[in-house]
């Protein structure tokens, strides 16, 4: 351990340490010791301090009580120059600056300073939980945190385009000077946003704590790690949250202490400075601390050092390619032409063939090329995938036919939304420039076949049609196969198959999580429905998805079955013995944090609300989704709580044993409004029609007593069904 480096972080620790306290005095001073601090939306308080100190920071009493730590682990000058002295005092100097930043943070948020237009500030729980997700299944790689700027605007653009391409999502905190890597990335034209996976954090360097305080939620939610289990939490960190970070221009002693304090959470630091290297730590895979001054080799070394693999495929297309591409937009400005949505008729659809009718790699494009589109317009486009496989079963169709969202999306200037026939696609103005073609649509689909559903899929050809007629003319055969597709998986019951699957995905992050995916009851992330993942298993028969006999029947009603427990207590690592399919509040199932919605009691009514992860208002509950999902994931079974996905509230099974949709009383009216069609027949069905007008909302209450009004006034049937507690 290098001296230099020791001795900025004490002397930046103590910086920091002495800020946090002063602000905290002297607001006390004004505001009082019972003053409320803490970041919005999120059920972990300051989640550092609560992860690592198991302390609930609520108040500046709270927080006078943290900087007291916080000082006990500061020193004068580090202690010996002793390797492992050395490392110790930096360490425990960029914990004591952490606490300190996360203090100085929550207090900017509690005195009104919200951090500036185009930062993101505090990264809230719904955020964190959908990028947990893409984390999981392999679409984020890694995550860089770059602190500090390029030395200039090209070099900026030129590193976050090869993070982009590797699907690392991108943090930005701090400047070095006046400079920030934010405005770098704007001077060039980079859009950034969460969609492009470049995230500007804060301006000043204390703001990186909310990059850790990101990285040890995903333990809270996922690892099922509990709030103050240190040695857990950090390990979490270390061993599965693949960060890193880039340190770039002049170093100070805070950004050295920060980055002792990313160290101590096994996070790499590379800069691009001239400092003595540190080599392997007891808390880092590899190196702790990397000189890099080449910039075609940061990114690189980076990856190696935190041992990132990332599989980078060959797409024979003008543009570049990966999935940190996938969420952007292409604007009407910079748009060259555009397909489907209301300005035109265009579709997808994949069928198969016998393999001896269909010739690898054919791509027609049967009518204008895109030299024929003027600037601007709009054409119509249908897009035939003709598949064939030895192994391919009908029951693939739709899934190779779902992945052209993505195919096309990962594209850079290629916008896509939608599926089937009323898909939605532009191509910008700088695509079609490098030379984009219609027929590229075909090489992508051809390519990305091959590489990801290489097992199924032997043979593709693609078919591109851009005149009108010949759309219209395929369109009614499509939306036949759609409807059938539909069908087969609405006739399917539980009762009807002897086999499950199981998905175990998420368990790179919630080591003892199984989704149990049933005809009836779809993953709680909603991607897997069972004919999914009965697919998913065909493909990758050692995969997250295996099939699950459910053997002898205990508790029909309950949804219990002998081949299910014996699964689950074996996957879940033994620490889960039962699952009850169709209830909550006997042997739930369990949640890993991905949900899309979460069920909750609410026993003054009798019954349950459900809330989305996208609204973020208030609920009867007493908690925001944030809130209540915090307290539900990590693969643990909380009776009266449950994570579900969307399309499980409108299934016959949804929690049948405990009443079903009966008991439904509250859900955001976004929601309720997605899914009104499928309530209504569901209430038609349980003989009910009027109970979707009694399933209350957030516009007629958000309060548990002004829900139990409303449901009296509508005669809701919860209130009067056998009691749930
Ligand atoms: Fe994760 Fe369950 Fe979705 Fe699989 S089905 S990805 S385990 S949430
Ligand atoms: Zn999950």
């Amino acid at each position: 351990m290098p001296r230099v480096v020791g001795e900025l972080a004490v002397s930046g620790s103590n910086k920091a340490v002495t800020l946090a306290d002063g602000l905290i005095n002297k607001l006390i001073k004004e505001k009082g010791e019972t003053f409320e601090i803490g970041f919005p939306e999120t059920g972990y308080f300051l989640p550092l301090i609560y992860a690592t100190l198991g302390k609930e920071v609520k108040t500046l009493k709270d927080a006078g009580g943290i900087v007291q730590i916080a000082k006990s682990l500061l020193k004068k000058v580090p202690e010996n120059d002793k390797w492992d002295s050395l490392l110790n005092d930096a360490v425990d100097s960029g914990v004591a600056t952490a606490f300190a930043a996360e203090l100085i943070e929550a207090i900017r948020y509690a005195t009104g300073e919200l951090p500036a237009e185009g930062w993101q500030g505090f990264i809230p729980d719904s955020v964190l939980r959908s990028l947990g997700i893409q984390l999981v299944d392999g679409r984020i790689s890694g995550v860089a945190v770059i602190v500090g700027a390029a030395p200039d605007a090209r070099t900026a653009e030129r590193i976050i385009r090869e993070l982009q391409e590797k699907n690392v999502l991108s943090l930005l905190v701090g400047s070095s000077g006046e400079k920030t890597f934010r405005d770098q990335l704007i001077e060039r034209k980079v859009q950034v946003g969460l969609d492009f996976y470049i995230v500007p954090i804060g301006k000043d360097t204390t703001s990186v704590i909310h990059a850790a305080n990101f990285a040890i939620r995903a333990s809270l939610s996922y690892g099922g790690n509990k709030k103050g289990e240190l040695e857990k939490n950090v390990n979490y960190c270390k061993d599965r949250v693949p960060a890193f970070i880039l340190a770039l221009g002049a170093l100070d002693d805070i950004k050295v202490a920060a980055a002792c304090a990313a160290i101590r959470l096994g996070f790499p630091v590379i800069t691009d400075q001239k400092v003595p290297e540190i080599k392997k730590t007891p808390f880092t895979l590899h190196e702790a601390l990397l000189s890099v001054s080449d910039y075609s080799k940061i990114v690189q070394s980076a990856l190696l050092a935190r041992e990132i693999k990332v599989k980078i495929k060959e797409i024979p297309v003008p543009v570049a390619y990966s999935a940190a591409f996938e969420g952007e937009r292409v604007r009407r400005q910079d748009m060259h032409v555009q397909f489907g949505g209301k300005f035109s008729s265009a579709f997808e659809y994949a069928r198969s063939k016998p393999l001896n009718e269909i010739e690898d790699g054919k791509i027609e494009v049967i009518g204008p090329e895109i030299d024929e589109m003027e600037e601007g317009s709009a054409f119509p486009l249908g897009i035939l995938i003709e598949v064939a496989g030895r192994k391919m079963q009908l029951d693939f169709e739709p899934i190779l036919e779902r992945q052209v969202h993505t195919f096309l999306n990962e594209a850079m200037g290629i916008f896509h939304m939608g599926q089937r026939n009323m898909c939605w696609i532009r191509i910008s103005k700088e695509a079609y420039k490098k030379g984009f073609k219609i027929k590229h649509f075909g090489a992508i689909i051809h390519a990305r076949l091959h590489d990801t559903y290489g097992k199924i899929v032997d043979k593709a050809q693609i078919k591109l049609y851009t005149k009108k007629e010949d759309v219209e003319k395929i369109v009614p055969e499509a939306v036949k196969v759609y409807e059938e597709r539909d069908e087969r998986l609405a006739g399917m019951t539980d009762e009807s198959v002897d086999t499950f699957y199981s998905c175990t995905l998420c368990q790179s992050f919630a080591p003892n999580h199984v989704c149990m995916v049933k005809p009836e009851r779809l993953g709680l992330c909603g991607a897997y429905s069972w004919l999914d993942a009965k697919a998913c298993y065909e493909l990758n028969p050692t995969g997250p998805n295996q099939p699950v006999k459910k053997g002898e029947v205990l508790d029909p009603a309950r949804g219990e079955w002998k081949g299910v427990n014996d699964f689950i207590h074996q996957k879940s690592n033994k620490t889960i013995e039962r699952f009850h399919g169709y209830s909550i509040m006997t042997f739930p199932e369990t949640s890993c944090g991905c949900f899309e919605c979460v069920i909750a009691i609410l026993p003054e009514t009798n019954g349950f609300m459900v809330v989305n992860r996208e609204y973020a208002g208030p609920t009867p509950a007493g908690m925001k989704f944030s809130t209540l999902a915090g307290s539900i994931g990590g693969g643990n079974q909380t009776p009266g709580f449950m994570g579900v996905g969307r399309l499980y509230i409108v299934s016959k099974k949804f929690i049948s044993a405990d009443g079903g949709i009966k008991r439904l009383v509250w859900m955001p009216k976004e929601l309720k409004e997605a899914l009104g069609a499928k309530i209504k027949k569901r209430c038609e069905e349980e003989g009910m029609p009027d109970l979707f007008d009694k399933i209350a909302t957030e516009e007629n209450a958000t309060e548990p007593e002004a829900l139990v009004k409303f449901l009296q006034e509508k005669k809701h049937p919860a209130l009067t069904m056998p009691p749930l507690m």
